[in-house]
């Protein structure tokens, strides 16, 4: 489906109805450029899944472990590769997404995916294109 969004509030909210729609898939990849929406997306997420702390792009570790309150999902694990040129997928693993990724009780969030290996799981990807009138966001 393909949505609009003209505001930061738009995006989190559906981020939010995209939570309850997934199926079993526990993990997501967002696709698009610098300051389309994606971090955006991502705090819409942590709402969704009562995550108390501030979700903010991870600056200087490209990943971050929240705590979550939800009926499915114990943990949010929230991945940024923008600032790596390319990443082994050995690199990544020693980072222990993987293993998140197989916990069936944590939801991955994946930035900048196309800067790792593609796993092999069953996949979530959202889009988010930019223009003038707002972000359209495709999943
Ligand atoms: P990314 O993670 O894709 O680089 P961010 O979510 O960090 O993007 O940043 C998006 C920026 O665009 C924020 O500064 C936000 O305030 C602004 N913005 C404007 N309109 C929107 C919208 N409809 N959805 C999301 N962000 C928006
Ligand atoms: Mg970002």
């Amino acid at each position: 489906m393909k949505y609009i969004s003209h505001n930061p509030s738009q995006t989190t909210e559906l981020a939010q109805q995209f939570v309850e729609q997934l199926n079993k898939t526990s993990l997501v990849l967002l696709k698009g450029e610098l300051g389309a929406g994606k971090t955006t997306f991502v705090k819409g997420i942590a709402q969704s899944l009562g995550v108390q702390e501030v979700v903010n792009s991870p600056t200087f570790i490209i990943m971050n472990v929240y705590e979550a309150h939800h009926s499915r999902f114990k943990r949010l694990v929230h991945v940024d590769l923008y600032r790596l040129e390319s990443v082994v997928l050995n690199q990544v693993r020693e980072l222990g997404v993987q293993e998140y990724i197989d916990d069936q009780e944590t939801l991955v969030v994946i930035e900048w995916p196309e800067r790792m290996e593609q796993p092999s799981q069953d996949v979530v990807v959202v889009r988010f294109e930019h223009d003038d009138t707002g972000r359209i966001i495709t999943y």
